[in-house]
């Protein structure tokens, strides 16, 4: 299979070109696809996309004008791919519905921890020798409850972490899960009794702007929001009034709702034209991490293998159910 690669960085050409071992022939290209750059899949069967790349009904559309059959997605989440003009269209999208929930699941606590013990601030502090307390005081996790949304993957594994820190757990997700150790409650009951509140499910229709500001209002003052998942799950405005109100007391953010045109790439010579975005980063108690939280060796060991796995399977015939996605499953 010829493959278009967009959104190439050096780890994905380094892990992509290990898993497929001289099996297809992929092409590397740097930009991200959008309307503009799509002809650079002329000559390709399949693309392979990340997260930001815009997979349109207008872009899926030409890709099949110019012989694209495959959407072969790095990513365990399908949203920026419009699944109902792939069908119609009859391309495959598959996906890496698993490589490493572990790595999601153990930045999500990073951030909890770093945001509680105000770790960013110290460490600069003491950078500057100065060993001053004041301001860095912390909370003990034991015993804290913690509100978990989406218990598929990535929150079993953040619960199971939580656990060893002794927190009371609490969960919402409208397929719960028996192996689940946390008590399943409503939203409002979750809203109003957690201490922190972790986000881990997929953005669709129905979870677009979850975080708003009637959601802040029922959470408790002072709550830890933390959202590694994706960032239109969250209202920009809403959590910056929430901030400025004192209502919200921390936010963790591995993910942003406009992050396409900032994300991965060193912007540091340019002047960021995302107002929002910039007034979040001059809280003390927010911490935005570029949507990293993957990005661990055996993640992107896994992500290479399982994605050349499905383009293979593509050729020889169809890709494993578990790894096909359909519109059906968006709906869910
Ligand atoms: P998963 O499919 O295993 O689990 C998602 C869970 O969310 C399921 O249990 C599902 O029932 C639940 N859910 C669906 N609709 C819901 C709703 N309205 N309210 C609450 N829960 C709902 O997925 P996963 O592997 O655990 O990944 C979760 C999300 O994490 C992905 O959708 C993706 O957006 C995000 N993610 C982020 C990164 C990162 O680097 N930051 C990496 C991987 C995945």
């Amino acid at each position: 299979m010829r493959v278009a690669v967009f959104s190439t960085k050096s780890y994905d050409r380094q892990f992509l070109t290990a898993a497929n071992d001289g099996r297809h022939t992929l092409t590397f290209l740097e930009p991200r696809l959008t309307r503009e750059t799509l002809s650079l899949a002329t000559g390709h069967d399949a693309v392979c996309l990340f997260v930001n790349d815009e997979g349109s009904a207008e872009n899926l559309t030409k890709l099949h004008e110019l012989g694209v059959r495959l959407i072969a997605l790095r990513s365990a989440g399908f949203n920026h791919v419009d699944l109902a003009t792939a069908e119609e269209l009859g391309m495959t999208v598959a996906r890496v519905p698993a490589y490493s929930p572990y790595s999601v699941a153990e930045h999500t606590v990073a951030l909890m921890l770093t945001l509680n013990r105000k770790i960013h601030r110290a460490h600069n502090r003491v950078r500057e020798a100065n060993f001053s307390l004041d301001g860095l005081l912390g909370f003990d996790m034991r015993g804290r409850t913690i509100g978990v949304i989406g218990t598929g993957k990535i929150g079993r594994c953040t619960l199971d972490i939580l656990q060893g820190f002794g927190c009371t757990l609490l969960a919402y997700d409208p397929f719960p899960n028996d192996d689940v150790t946390a008590s399943y409650v409503d939203l409002p009951t979750l809203f109003a009794e957690s201490d922190i509140i972790t986000l881990h499910c997929p953005l669709t229709p129905d979870t677009f702007h979850l975080i708003n500001s009637d959601s802040v209002a029922q959470m408790k003052k002072g709550v830890m929001i933390i959202n590694t998942s994706r960032g239109a799950l969250v209202e920009t405005q809403a959590v910056i009034d929430g901030l400025k109100e004192r209502r919200i007391g921390y936010l963790g953010l591995d993910v942003y709702e406009e992050e396409a045109d900032l994300f991965f790439e060193n912007l540091s010579d340019y002047i960021i034209q995302d107002d929002q975005f910039m007034r979040l980063t001059t809280f003390p108690n927010v911490i935005i991490t570029g949507h990293q939280a993957f990005f661990t060796e055996e993640a992107l060991r896994a992500i290479a293998e399982t994605t050349v796995d499905n383009i293979t399977q593509f050729e020889d015939g169809e890709v494993t159910d578990s790894n096909r996605v359909t519109a059906a499953q968006h709906r869910r």
